[in-house]
């Protein structure tokens, strides 16, 4: 596939100065969820919109919102040393959700291990002793996410103090639990104080641990409160069709500092976006929702979860697909190659980024982050980080992996400003997304295949079958998913061999419902209308535990427990795999 001449015009028309006084603008603001300056960037937003003439519907829900105040971290003996870097970027920083407190005793080190790949170490995370550090503070090497707090936890330590890999150390987040809690997952909010230093102070840390004990003062303040939050969503919809089924393109607006490549850059892009397709939404079939969210940093997602709780059923009915826009457009980040995707979402997410760039890239499942809220209702879903730092050039300069700013280690610091955007790399990264919502938006047919979504299942839960041997049968399951996929060709190629309207429509349905089946059984564990947390949530999590089986001993109570746990997520599995089945069979026969 080549670009269509009015593909080419379409494209053409983004103006990426427009983007760039965005940027100048939100440079100047720290949109903390819930504060003026985020409020200003709101603004900044809605008036811009409405000044290009484009619907724009603004929500004002209340979401609980954790933000650092303070973060101190002091050596008592045997020296006594406090940071306190002119380059305020090497500070001590708290996290969100961290516990309020002062912690004053002795500390102790043990070392940890990560995902192995740059980003599941983000989620991966042991200590690597089996030593208990019981009210005592623990530090160890890394950003301190979930996983480390609740491993720090789980040794029944007083507080964390995280060492960063870097000079500068960055903000972040400690709760997973997804959005707004509820009474029966509140008891996943991470109860320890959680601080993190520059690599020097660990590095000094370190090199008095060698020599005897030490005494430490950690101390971490955060406000955690419901506060008042905008989200604003631009609605692009055909003329005369407000009904229609829609795309929905999103990305967070609130920010760590000014937080440049970390979004302002994303939420640039989906502004010039609204412009260019609201100047030509005469072209499109279906509509377009654009939304910017709030509390992505500061409430995990709360922005995005508030509003899939609030519309999942009009989402479940009219939405086709979602894609998440977060740092594009940054310094040297001009490779595809950590792209996430669904399965069947990956040929059309290359072909769009082949036919812009005219670059080849790569993906992977998505992680469970980056506002992806919407796997329990089942969107097939594409990009969250879209372009990076080539890995030659990240392993040239010696950085370490970080979760956006397209892999400049700037992100979440003091330092994440103008410097981090790149103009002709947002240009190109603005393009990408405006082309996979437009031929999303107008193509006959839905782009998913399915048959991908199919093969890769079979390939996973093979894997699981295997590492399960003798004693757990997953062969109904894979038999199951053969006969879809033999169904699924006879539907794919009787649409493409008809071209009457009305099997186009019954074809897109299908797609439709079959993403709703398939989506939850393989992104979550918690169903269709909850939100899992932000851990990692391996393929087909119901089945994924057969992994584990082989290791218990034969017979114990823990073998027979897990046994029952894996025949009832077969029939979760299956049921839902039976009734793809079944709808497939019902296209094929023309009902
Ligand atoms: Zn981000």
């Amino acid at each position: 596939m080549v670009l269509t001449e009015f593909e080419k015009q379409l494209l053409n028309e983004v103006n990426v100065e427009n983007e760039w006084k965005l940027l100048e603008k939100f440079s100047k603001l720290v949109r903390v969820s819930g504060t003026e300056e985020e409020y200003e960037a709101a603004e900044y937003i809605i008036n811009s919109l409405r000044s290009y003439g484009v619907k724009v519907t603004v929500y004002e829900p209340e979401l609980y919102i954790s933000i650092p105040k303070k973060a101190e971290f002091e050596i008592l003996e045997p020296v006594s040393y406090m940071p306190n870097h002119e380059d305020k970027a090497m500070n001590p920083k708290t996290s969100s959700f961290s516990k309020n407190g002062v912690y004053e005793g002795e500390i102790e080190y043990i070392s940890g291990k990560r995902g192995a790949s740059p980003l599941s170490g983000f989620f991966e995370f042991q200590l690597e002793n089996g030593r208990d550090v019981h009210g005592k503070a623990l530090a160890t090497e890394g950003i301190v996410f979930p996983a480390v707090a609740y491993a720090a936890q789980g040794r029944g330590a007083a507080a964390v103090v995280g060492i960063s890999p870097g000079k500068w150390t960055h903000e972040g987040i400690i709760t997973p639990v997804w959005g707004t809690p509820t009474l029966e997952n509140m008891h996943m909010i991470p109860n320890i104080i959680s601080v993190s230093i520059s690599k020097v102070d660990g590095e000094y840390l370190k090199q008095l641990l060698n020599k005897g004990p030490v005494r430490v003062r950690v101390s971490a303040e955060v406000d955690t409160k419901w506060r008042r939050c905008i989200i604003p969503v631009a609605e692009i919809f055909p003329t005369g069709n407000k009904d229609a089924k829609y795309i929905l393109l999103h990305g967070h607006y609130d920010s760590w500092h000014v937080g440049i490549g970390d979004n302002a850059v994303g939420n640039a892009t989906l502004l010039e976006i609204a412009l260019v397709l609201h100047k030509n939404r005469d072209k499109l079939n279906r509509g377009v929702k654009i939304a910017w969210w709030p509390g992505h940093s500061t409430g995990r997602y709360a922005g995005s979860t508030w509003f899939c709780d609030n519309f999942a059923l009009e989402l479940d009915e009219r939405c086709i697909a979602q894609i998440n826009c977060d740092s594009p457009g940054c310094r040297d980040a001009n490779a595809y190659e950590e792209v996430m995707w669904m399965d069947e979402m990956e040929q059309f997410g290359k072909q769009v980024i082949k036919d812009v760039t005219g670059k080849d890239s790569k993906g992977m499942r998505p992680l469970r982050a980056g506002d992806y809220s919407f796997h329990g209702i089942g969107i097939s879903s594409m990009f969250m980080l879209l372009s990076n730092m080539p890995e030659h050039l990240r392993k040239e300069r010696g950085l370490y992996p970080v979760g956006g700013c397209g892999g400049n280690v700037e992100w979440h610091t003091e330092h994440d400003d103008m410097r981090v955007a790149d103009r002709s790399i947002l240009e190109t990264d603005t393009k990408i997304y405006l082309l996979a919502v437009y031929r999303l938006a107008t193509s006959k047919l839905y782009p998913m295949d399915f048959r991908k979504t199919v093969d890769k299942s079979i390939e996973i839960i093979s894997e699981y079958a295997r590492a399960a041997g003798a004693h757990f049968d997953l062969t109904p399951v894979i038999d199951d998913l053969k006969t879809l996929r033999e169904k699924l060709d006879a539907a794919y190629q009787k649409t493409h061999q008809a071209d009457r309207e009305e099997t186009v429509e019954k074809f897109n349905n299908l797609l439709l419902k079959l993403s709703r089946i398939i989506i939850p059984i393989n992104y979550t564990k918690n169903g269709r209308f909850a939100h899992d947390p932000a851990l990692e949530v391996p393929a087909y999590p119901d089945l994924a535990p057969c992994r584990e089986l082989s290791r218990l001993p034969a017979k114990s109570d823990e073998y027979r427990f897990l046994q029952a746990q894996l025949v009832r997520g077969r029939n979760k599995v299956r049921a839902a795999i039976l009734s793809a089945i079944s709808l497939v069979d019902d296209f094929l026969s023309g009902h």
